[in-house]
């Protein structure tokens, strides 16, 4: 089959839209919805000068996601002095995982002239998810732990480097994953701090100046585009899944949406029109009682702005290092 646009070979055909793009027109595609999405997103306002730079940070994990991210974002802003990059990868403890998919994130950023700065839980945190999954002193699926702790690190780093932006890497599957989740899990609370980033990237926090604003470029292309621009610019991407991933329940939604979007195709794009909607409704529902900061306060461990006394990361350590 041939390219829409030339008369070169297609590499891939979108069921969704139709499209036979080839490997030139697939990458400028997806490239085109990632500046599209920045645009519409309004991820660099009207003040960011030269003299007045935008701080983006981007959350990378050296797998396709953040790789893709990160290279388009690279070249884009290239020759832009309004936007500065700094990729920030984070080292969870997971011995002949991370070290590999580390590797791959320096080659990139050093390719790309991209500052890179790595954080680990070993030295923040003074644990590694290897032991933990070893002791599980809260019998729970390790990606749990994982995830609150890598979310703590992104969050206080990007405040520590001043950011104005945090940058991460999901592409249309998460995101059409965690609507439905959020959706069969009827969690409207979740529904809306996901959707608005000035809520807080994360569903027990509120808005204040002290979050960094979340954004996903990528949430307009599927999985699959991006593997395959990674593949086709032959990005140094590291494909081999986490030993301790556990997340059950979001792969039984994963294959069910393959199989819905392989049926109907385009279903993931219209889960997320119509989330999105919903989430907005919802977003404004909770946006007057989370704009008052009455339920929070420091963590008494560690300072961080929690709506309970010890914050969650540090009540995880705290079992941890009892254990
Ligand atoms: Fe952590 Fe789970 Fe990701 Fe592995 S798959 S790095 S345990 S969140």
């Amino acid at each position: 089959m041939e390219c829409d646009k030339c008369d070169r070979d297609a590499v891939h055909h979108a069921a969704y839209s139709g499209a036979h793009l080839c490997g030139h027109h697939l990458c400028e595609s997806v490239e085109r919805r990632v500046r599209r999405r920045i645009r519409q997103d309004d991820l660099l306002p009207d003040d960011a000068t030269p003299e007045n730079p935008q701080r983006w940070v981007i959350g990378l994990s050296g797998g396709k996601d953040s790789v893709v991210l990160t290279q388009i974002l690279a070249e884009t802003f290239d020759a832009d002095p309004r936007v500065e990059l700094v990729a920030l990868s984070i080292h969870e403890g997971i011995e002949g995982y991370r070290d590999e998919s580390l590797a791959a994130c320096n080659e990139l950023t050093a390719e790309l002239d991209v500052t890179h700065e790595t954080v680990s839980y070993a030295e923040e945190f003074d644990v590694r998810m290897d032991e933990v999954v070893e002791d599980d002193p809260e019998n729970m699926a390790p990606c749990a732990y994982c995830g609150v702790f890598r979310r703590d690190l992104l969050e206080a780093y990007a405040a520590a480097y001043d950011a104005d932006k945090l940058l991460t890497g999901h592409n249309l599957d998460d995101e059409a994953q965690t609507a439905l989740m959020n959706f069969f899990e009827g969690d409207l609370h979740q529904m809306a701090t996901h959707y608005d980033a000035s809520l807080g990237p994360f569903p027990d926090r509120t808005p204040t100046d002290r979050f960094v604003p979340r954004a996903k470029p990528l949430r307009d292309v599927p999985e699959k585009e991006v593997a395959l621009y990674a593949h086709l610019r032959d990005l140094p991407a590291h494909i081999t899944e986490c030993p301790h991933a556990s997340e059950a329940y979001r792969g039984e939604i994963r294959d069910l949406l393959l199989s819905m979007e392989e049926d109907h195709p385009g279903t993931r794009h219209s889960i997320m029109a119509g989330y999105e909607e919903l989430a907005a409704l919802a977003a404004e529902k909770y946006r007057d009682e989370a704009t008052h900061d009455g339920d929070l306060s420091p963590c008494v461990e560690c300072g961080s702005t929690t709506a309970r006394d010890v914050c969650r990361k540090c009540s995880l350590l705290e079992s941890i290092r009892a254990a």
